[in-house]
């Protein structure tokens, strides 16, 4: 305040609830801008949900880069990153399509509290930037202002596979093929003597051994895989239209809110994103709902379009968009596909009702029940009553 009185209001320190891209990210922009920051962190570590595989935080949808985009919020790329710029993509039939763009597609990063590890970067600048982290912290009830990241409440999809070592040279691949991942994609990432391979499922779940299986098989067949030193590994992400990212008056931000691409189950860039925007909320006393609303509210609704039209395409109509996208400049198509039609906003209305409905995977009834998503919420009513 410039008369020197203190504003009881900005005095307080903003709890975060997870440590996760959206939380943090969220930590970095209000410390910097002279906040008290407390982020209170379940687990011991950052990325406890992760397994050191890698992930691809997207650059195609937007003109802008995303690392162009944190840094103009303050954020700053304090993490290994790989541009990824040329990918081979599989339709179902087997036929091999090569992508290459001039901006890179995705930048490749490690999950993980691991060095080198997106979460591990965003959580030194946190602490750098004068954030206070408390792990091991489970929260229930907050007090004063807060900001709710604490990750996906459900799954609608799910990713199994496995991280290991191998001799192959880098490469990154996916395949479309409804037997090996239903309705999802299944993928291969190598860099620096490292792999990632997971079937990324949004039904389909209790046969995921199955489809891990054939995801194996697959890659072998096509790519020469070699895998040692294999580890399983698995996670579910959320999906959600909301109507409001409040709660209890406090801002949403990340997988809590069900921010993510619903199309291709990209949820990191929408984490960072929201993150920022809430931070702006507070800092600026704006409101959260019209800055989420305006800024990823357009995007979100493509999604779900693109995801009901690609559901009724099915295969046949991810061999069509590959064609497309290899015979000439993918970037520019993937950016139209991911900017309001005339398509989009037609079938919107149907898509957003049939979103709406609750997940109904016929393979899961969660009982008696193996797949990634109902061992977590087993192992999180065990913690959390623990
Ligand atoms: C296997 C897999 C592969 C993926 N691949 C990609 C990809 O390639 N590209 C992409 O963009 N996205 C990908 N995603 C999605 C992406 O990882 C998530 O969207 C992103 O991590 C969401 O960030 P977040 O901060 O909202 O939540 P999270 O990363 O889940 O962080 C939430 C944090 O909150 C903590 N927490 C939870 N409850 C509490 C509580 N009560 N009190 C305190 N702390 C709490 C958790 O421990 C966690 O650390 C993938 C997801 C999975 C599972």
């Amino acid at each position: 305040m410039t008369n020197g009185q203190r504003n009881p209001h900005t005095d307080q320190p903003v709890t975060i609830v997870g440590a996760g891209p959206a939380g943090l990210a969220c930590a970095i922009v209000l410390a910097r801008a002279g906040r008290r920051v407390v982020v209170r962190e379940w687990h011991r570590t950052v990325g406890s949900r992760f397994h050191g595989d890698y992930q691809g935080l997207e650059n195609w949808s937007d003109k802008r880069d995303i690392f162009d985009e944190l840094r103009t919020a303050g954020i700053e790329a304090s993490f290994d990153y790989h541009p990824v710029n040329e990918s081979t993509v599989f339709d179902a039939w087997g036929e091999a399509y090569h992508i290459r763009t001039k901006r890179p597609l995705y930048y490749l990063i490690q999950r993980g509290g691991g060095d080198g590890s997106l979460d591990l970067g965003l959580l030194d600048q946190a602490v750098a930037a004068g954030a206070e982290i408390r792990f091991g912290d489970r929260v229930n009830t907050i007090e004063g202002p807060a900001v709710l990241a604490a990750g996906p409440r459900h799954a609608d999809a799910i990713a199994v596979g496995y991280v290991f070592e191998t001799d192959c040279p880098d490469g990154y691949w996916a395949v479309f093929d409804n037997t090996l991942a239903p309705l999802g994609y299944s993928y291969l990432l190598i860099h620096n003597g490292r792999g990632t391979l997971a079937s990324c499922m949004f039904t389909g779940f209790k046969r995921q051994a199955e489809h891990v299986a054939r995801t194996v098989d697959f890659f072998r067949d096509k790519t020469g895989l070699e895998m040692r030193d294999a580890k399983p590994f698995g996670g579910f992400a959320n999906f959600r239209l909301p109507r409001t990212a409040l709660q209890g008056g406090h801002p949403v931000v990340g997988e809590q809110a069900g921010f993510q691409d619903a199309l291709a189950g990209f949820g990191m860039r929408y984490a960072l994103r929201s993150g920022i925007l809430a931070a702006r909320s507070l800092i600026e006393d704006v409101d959260y709902t019209r800055l989420w609303r305006k800024e990823l509210q357009p995007q979100l609704r493509i999604g779900v379009s693109n995801r009901f039209i690609f559901n009724v395409l099915g295969d046949r109509g991810w061999r069509w968009m590959l064609r497309g996208l290899s015979r000439s400049d993918p970037a520019a198509k993937l950016l139209r596909l991911y900017q309001p039609s005339p398509l989009t906003r037609l079938v919107y209305p149907l898509a957003a009702w049939h979103y709406r409905r609750p997940l109904r995977d016929p393979s899961c009834d969660h009982a008696d029940c193996n797949c990634v998503w109902c061992k977590q919420s087993a192992r999180a009513a065990v913690m959390s009553a623990g």
